[in-house]
Protein backbone atom coordinates (compact mmCIF):
# COMPACT_ATOMS: atom_id res chain seq x y z
CA UNK A 1 0.00 0.00 0.00
CA UNK A 2 1.58 3.59 -1.15
CA UNK A 3 1.80 5.41 1.79
CA UNK A 4 0.54 8.39 -0.27
CA UNK A 5 -2.37 7.16 -1.43
CA UNK A 6 -3.64 6.53 2.31
CA UNK A 7 -2.92 9.85 3.13
CA UNK A 8 -4.81 11.05 0.80
CA UNK A 9 -7.55 8.52 2.18
CA UNK A 10 -7.45 10.44 5.43
CA UNK A 11 -7.28 14.17 3.55
CA UNK A 12 -10.77 13.72 2.80
CA UNK A 13 -12.32 16.16 4.36
CA UNK A 14 -15.74 14.77 5.54
CA UNK A 15 -13.77 11.57 7.15
CA UNK A 16 -11.38 13.82 8.50
CA UNK A 17 -14.07 15.85 10.42
CA UNK A 18 -15.95 13.02 11.55
CA UNK A 19 -12.38 11.64 13.22
CA UNK A 20 -11.71 14.79 15.11
CA UNK A 21 -15.25 15.82 15.75
CA UNK A 22 -17.05 12.73 16.51
CA UNK A 23 -20.80 13.11 16.75
CA UNK A 24 -23.51 11.87 18.93
CA UNK A 25 -19.96 11.21 21.61
CA UNK A 26 -22.04 11.56 24.67
CA UNK A 27 -23.06 8.12 26.35
CA UNK A 28 -26.20 7.52 27.26
CA UNK A 29 -27.03 6.70 30.77
CA UNK A 30 -29.69 3.99 30.73
CA UNK A 31 -29.83 2.87 26.89
CA UNK A 32 -32.51 0.60 25.63
CA UNK A 33 -29.44 -0.94 23.63
CA UNK A 34 -26.17 -1.64 23.95
CA UNK A 35 -23.67 -2.43 21.57
CA UNK A 36 -20.01 -3.14 21.15
CA UNK A 37 -17.63 -4.46 18.36
CA UNK A 38 -13.81 -4.87 18.62
CA UNK A 39 -11.70 -5.52 15.09
CA UNK A 40 -8.39 -6.65 16.76
CA UNK A 41 -6.39 -6.00 13.90
CA UNK A 42 -5.99 -2.65 14.51
CA UNK A 43 -7.11 -2.11 17.80
CA UNK A 44 -10.04 -0.17 16.88
CA UNK A 45 -13.57 -0.40 19.33
CA UNK A 46 -16.82 0.76 18.61
CA UNK A 47 -19.48 1.49 21.63
CA UNK A 48 -23.11 2.47 20.54
CA UNK A 49 -25.78 3.03 22.71
CA UNK A 50 -29.75 3.53 21.46
CA UNK A 51 -32.83 4.97 23.20
CA UNK A 52 -35.81 3.48 21.39
CA UNK A 53 -38.61 5.39 21.30
CA UNK A 54 -42.85 3.74 21.79
CA UNK A 55 -42.68 3.93 17.57
CA UNK A 56 -39.93 1.35 16.71
CA UNK A 57 -37.35 4.79 16.66
CA UNK A 58 -33.63 5.27 17.56
CA UNK A 59 -34.46 8.47 19.45
CA UNK A 60 -30.91 8.79 21.00
CA UNK A 61 -27.84 7.66 19.46
CA UNK A 62 -24.16 7.24 22.03
CA UNK A 63 -21.55 6.66 20.34
CA UNK A 64 -17.75 5.90 21.18
CA UNK A 65 -15.08 4.88 18.69
CA UNK A 66 -11.39 3.99 19.83
CA UNK A 67 -8.86 3.22 17.00
CA UNK A 68 -8.06 3.69 13.40
CA UNK A 69 -9.63 7.51 11.50
CA UNK A 70 -11.98 5.22 9.49
CA UNK A 71 -13.24 3.15 12.07
CA UNK A 72 -13.69 5.88 14.25
CA UNK A 73 -15.01 8.00 11.18
CA UNK A 74 -18.16 5.51 10.28
CA UNK A 75 -19.33 5.28 13.46
CA UNK A 76 -19.87 8.79 14.09
CA UNK A 77 -21.48 8.79 10.36
CA UNK A 78 -23.61 6.00 11.35
CA UNK A 79 -24.73 7.41 14.55
CA UNK A 80 -25.86 10.26 12.59
CA UNK A 81 -27.38 8.43 9.57
CA UNK A 82 -29.39 6.36 12.18
CA UNK A 83 -30.54 8.85 14.32
CA UNK A 84 -34.53 9.21 14.10
CA UNK A 85 -34.70 6.32 12.14
CA UNK A 86 -36.91 2.96 12.95
CA UNK A 87 -35.14 -0.27 13.58
CA UNK A 88 -35.99 -1.30 10.12
CA UNK A 89 -34.39 1.41 8.60
CA UNK A 90 -31.10 1.45 10.66
CA UNK A 91 -31.00 -1.95 9.51
CA UNK A 92 -31.46 -0.92 5.88
CA UNK A 93 -28.68 1.69 6.20
CA UNK A 94 -26.28 -0.57 7.37
CA UNK A 95 -27.38 -3.24 4.75
CA UNK A 96 -26.67 -0.29 2.29
CA UNK A 97 -23.21 0.41 3.59
CA UNK A 98 -22.35 -3.34 3.54
CA UNK A 99 -23.19 -3.19 -0.36
CA UNK A 100 -21.50 0.51 -0.69
CA UNK A 101 -18.25 -1.32 0.31
CA UNK A 102 -18.58 -4.67 -1.81
CA UNK A 103 -18.06 -1.95 -4.31
CA UNK A 104 -22.60 -1.63 -5.47
CA UNK A 105 -23.39 2.14 -6.07
CA UNK A 106 -26.10 3.36 -3.95
CA UNK A 107 -29.21 5.33 -5.70
CA UNK A 108 -29.54 8.88 -5.15
CA UNK A 109 -32.56 7.70 -3.05
CA UNK A 110 -29.82 4.95 -0.89
CA UNK A 111 -27.21 7.91 -0.72
CA UNK A 112 -29.48 10.17 0.97
CA UNK A 113 -30.44 7.87 3.44
CA UNK A 114 -26.22 6.83 3.99
CA UNK A 115 -25.40 10.77 4.30
CA UNK A 116 -21.98 11.44 4.95
CA UNK A 117 -21.17 7.88 4.91
CA UNK A 118 -20.84 7.70 1.28
CA UNK A 119 -17.39 9.40 1.52
CA UNK A 120 -16.31 6.09 2.84
CA UNK A 121 -16.27 4.95 -0.95
CA UNK A 122 -12.80 6.01 -1.18
CA UNK A 123 -11.82 3.37 1.63
CA UNK A 124 -12.48 0.51 -1.35
CA UNK A 125 -9.33 1.49 -2.71
CA UNK A 126 -8.16 0.11 0.43
CA UNK A 127 -8.89 -3.68 0.90
CA UNK A 128 -7.55 -3.99 4.52
CA UNK A 129 -9.35 -1.03 5.90
CA UNK A 130 -12.91 -2.29 4.90
CA UNK A 131 -13.49 -3.99 7.77
CA UNK A 132 -12.98 -0.61 9.79
CA UNK A 133 -15.45 0.97 7.89
CA UNK A 134 -18.09 -2.04 9.07
CA UNK A 135 -17.46 -2.30 12.51
CA UNK A 136 -19.95 0.02 13.44
CA UNK A 137 -22.07 -1.78 11.16
CA UNK A 138 -21.17 -5.20 13.22
CA UNK A 139 -22.21 -3.49 16.71
CA UNK A 140 -24.89 -2.08 15.20
CA UNK A 141 -26.72 -5.03 13.99
CA UNK A 142 -25.81 -7.24 17.19
CA UNK A 143 -27.53 -4.44 19.14
CA UNK A 144 -30.34 -4.63 17.57
CA UNK A 145 -30.86 -8.02 16.97
CA UNK A 146 -30.29 -8.60 20.66
CA UNK A 147 -32.74 -5.97 21.49
CA UNK A 148 -35.09 -7.75 18.85
CA UNK A 149 -35.14 -11.26 21.40
CA UNK A 150 -35.96 -9.21 24.22
ZN1 LIG B 1 -9.06 0.34 11.83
Amino acid sequence: MAQNDLDGLYGDEVIRDHHRNPRNSESLDSPDIVADAVNPFCGDEIHLQFNIDEDDHVSEVGYQGVGCAICRASGSMLSEAIKGQTLEEADEISALFQDMMQGIEPTGEQAQLLGDLTSMVGVLGFPIRIKCALLACTALEDGISDYRRK
